[in-house]
């Protein structure tokens, strides 16, 4: 066999080494050298760059995105975390401060109270009272700038959770898109055997086209569908092991009695 003006975004270099992996899904088994590569040779395996390759970069492209989507997501979570984390402790803080003060604020007024009751404050009681009656003043302002940061704190974590909520919606789609276009288990026409060679018009990785071409070298060998879903021979792409691409009973059982092969 020989390779045929591949237009995928993968090297010759690797396109022969997958090729030679899936021969070998063969040969192990049968301990039987049924495939060479050779330049120049009749059985040419073809790479064809159509509008079925075009949906497989568009499916990797999405699933970039989607994996882009995930990091913003997540950073925009640990920043809103961060965020709460502040709100929380100062908001605590606040409230105890509130509360002190309003006690502050009670017991003055009683003292007032009861000075005016009395007629009035003699000299250092009434210094006393100012002094102190300045202090709330100031610890009003303090409070009215805590206040005003809490409600900075709160509009930063609204925004945030919009801005998460967006990036989630976002991701949805993508994620919907992604299923109703790519999402269902695909027949095997990423390639196809003619009897003449093996044109391949569809793969991801190297794993999912070792597998494509396991399979056609199947038909190549004359092997048909089998029914076992992890088998090589299955008519569709779905359950078989693509990290563990081996013969199942079923694909050996089909090639047994083959012509030649034992
Ligand atoms: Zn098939």
């Amino acid at each position: 066999m020989r390779l045929c003006n591949p237009r995928f975004n993968i090297s010759n270099a690797d396109i022969k080494n997958v090729l030679a992996q899936a021969e070998n899904v063969w040969e192990k088994d049968l301990n039987k050298n049924v495939f060479e590569y050779k330049e120049g040779a009749e059985f040419k395996v073809n790479f064809i760059f159509d509008e079925r390759q075009q949906r497989t970069v568009e499916g990797n492209n999405l699933n970039e995105q989607l994996d882009k989507l995930e990091e913003i997501q997540s950073d925009i979570s640990k920043e809103y975390q961060t965020i709460e984390a502040i709100y929380q402790k100062t908001l605590a803080t606040y409230q105890k401060n509130i509360k002190d003060y309003e006690n502050r604020v009670e017991e003055f007024n009683a003292e007032i109270k009861k000075w005016n009751k009395e007629g009035g404050a003699p000299e250092d009681e009434y210094e006393d009272l100012k002094k102190e009656q300045k202090a709330l003043e100031k610890l009003q302002e303090q409070l009215e700038a805590e206040r005003k940061k809490i409600n900075a704190l709160v509009l930063n974590l609204n925004e945030l959770a919009k801005k998460e909520n967006k990036t989630v919606g976002n991701y949805n789609e993508k994620v919907q898109t992604y299923k109703e276009k790519f999402g269902e288990s695909t027949e095997f026409n990423q390639g196809e055997y003619n009897g003449l060679g093996i044109n391949i018009y569809q793969f991801h990785e190297a794993t999912d086209l070792k597998l494509v071409l396991a399979h056609e070298f199947g038909h190549a060998l004359e092997v048909g569908h089998v029914e076992n879903p992890s088998s090589i021979m299955y008519y569709l792409m779905e359950k078989q092991d693509l990290e563990n691409i081996k013969l199942t009973g079923e694909d050996l059982g089909a090639i047994k009695g083959i012509c030649g092969i034992e």
